[in-house]
């Protein structure tokens, strides 16, 4: 018998529980990936050119077995198994509202074939943490206190390499879809991190050896590489987050606060699974009244802070790094999110949307999430009255102004230009004549965001 294991956001051959269950039911298996179109076209040429890294690895990893193929996954998945004559088909099950749909329809379509979902990208499947009257917690530390209480067996490593599952020969299928190599990358202007579950692995590794222990101490500093990059990694399930748990065990503060990231990813998940709507709408409608600008002028600013030209150095790095690395450091994904809203009273989906179009990272549920928690419109968002000052962000963080040198030139090497100077050049005896001016007056702006929002 033949069990078919479709791909998705699991593109890895260890801590696979789909290789598990495939097994139990079948005597070989094969591997498949369905380019959906749907799904390609608003991940944009960075995210697209490492999916297409990290299949060319997991090709590689399967010994050049895994089939590619083109369509709609409804459509499509069903003529492959029929094919190769399976029984099942096997994922990881997705919780995006965009996936549930595509599986319920994928399932439907199946017919008599089993289609069997094991395990999820996350430590906890979306939805089934809740209060005790299974209301969804709408609050980070009591979901917090519950999602610890579910670590344990679950969420344990699935003890798997690319030897668990005989791999079927894609070209013995009998018709059905027509094979494809995987597609060039297109082409990017940023310099993309290594794909692929070996990358993923070494990075990780690194991370635990150097950082893990003073990750609580490091985790808020752009200039320094104290964070694990693993958010890519994540995405694409080149590595799940039990392998990460693993490894980040004990009560050493490190740990402790890494394991709280991971919780954090699942909470949005949980949230973006409760509530679909957030993912484009302010989470809480309260806000929805409040006066926000859109017109010509509010573009060129939106501009001016896409391109790391607002005057503000700590900004200006950030949104640089972002078109520069396709990632941005926490952090100052914070600050720039602030930045965006409380001083230029712009929406927080325009910021965004240009996040999604340009991080290799991007994930609706973290990313539209974290821009809520920003805005002040979210679920346990900063309160609407706490606006980030991107001047002492840029002081507190980026204390001898490394960060800001490394990805704004016109600031590198200026005279004077020591620690705290790099974030105030409008006060140098004479500002370097290629970078602007502050482009707004924060202390203003503060109290117009603080306006705005009284006369709600
Ligand atoms: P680490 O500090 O090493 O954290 C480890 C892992 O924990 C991360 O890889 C990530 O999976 C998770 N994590 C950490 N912080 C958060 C958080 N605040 N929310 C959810 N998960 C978290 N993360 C994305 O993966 N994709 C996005 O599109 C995204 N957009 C964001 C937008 C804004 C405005 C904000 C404030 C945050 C966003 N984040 C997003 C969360 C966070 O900034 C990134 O996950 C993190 O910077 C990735 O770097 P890292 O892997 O080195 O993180």
């Amino acid at each position: 018998e033949t069990a078919v294991i479709w791909f998705r956001r699991d593109l890895r051959v260890r801590d696979q529980p789909t290789f598990l269950a495939a097994k139990e039911r079948a005597g070989r298996a094969l591997a498949l990936f369905v380019l959906d179109p749907t799904l390609l076209e608003p991940a944009g040429p960075r995210r697209t050119a490492f999916l297409y890294r990290s299949l060319r690895a997991l090709d590689d990893d399967l010994g050049g077995r895994l089939l590619v193929v083109k369509g709609d996954p409804a459509e499509v998945v069903p003529k492959v198994a029929k094919a190769v004559g399976a029984n099942s088909v096997h994922v990881a099950a997705d919780f995006g509202p965009y996936g549930r749909q595509r599986d319920e329809a994928v399932e439907k379509a199946l017919g008599d074939v089993e289609f069997v979902r094991s395990g999820s990208p996350y430590l906890t499947v979306p939805g089934s943490i809740t209060k005790s009257d299974g209301d969804p917690y709408k609050v980070f530390t009591p979901f917090s206190r519950e999602w610890a209480k579910r670590l344990g067996k679950d969420t344990e490593p699935a003890d798997t390499d690319a030897k668990t599952c005989t791999w079927m020969d894609p070209s013995d299928k009998d018709g059905g879809p027509r094979a494809v190599k995987v597609p060039d990358d297109p082409k990017v202007d940023a310099e993309l991190p290594e794909a692929g579950e070996k990358a993923a692995r070494e990075q990780w590794e690194a991370f635990v050896d150097e950082h893990l222990s003073d990750y609580d101490e490091m985790r808020d500093r752009p200039d320094r590489p104290g964070t694990s990059r693993m958010s890519v990694h994540l995405k694409y399930g080149t590595v799940h987050p039990r392998t990460l748990l693993a490894d980040a065990t004990g009560n050493g503060q490190g740990a402790t606060s890494f394991r709280n990231e991971l919780c954090f990813r699942d909470f949005y998940a949980h949230v973006l699974w409760w509530f679909p709507r957030s993912a484009r709408e302010n989470f809480d409608p309260k806000f929805d009244p409040i006066k926000l600008d859109s017109n010509k002028e509010a573009r060129q600013r939106f501009e001016a802070w896409q391109e790391g030209r607002t005057g503000y150095p700590a900004i200006d790095a950030a949104m640089r790094q972002l078109r520069g690395e396709a990632w941005m450091h926490n952090r100052m994904r914070m600050a720039v999110a602030s930045f965006l809203v409380k001083d230029l009273h712009l929406p927080w989906w325009w910021g965004a949307t240009h996040f999604m179009n340009l991080l290799v990272d991007g994930d609706l549920a973290s990313n539209q999430h974290g821009w809520q928690w920003a805005a002040g419109t979210g679920t346990d968002a900063a309160p609407y009255f706490r606006v980030f000052n991107p001047v002492t962000q840029g002081e507190r963080f980026d204390p001898q102004g490394d960060y800001v040198r490394q990805w704004v030139p016109e600031l590198a090497d200026v005279d004077g230009l020591d620690g705290k100077k790099v974030h105030q050049p409008w006060k140098l005896d004479e500002p370097p004549a290629d970078y602007p001016a502050p482009m707004v007056d924060h202390k203003a702006e503060r109290q117009e965001a603080l306006d705005r929002f009284n006369a709600l």
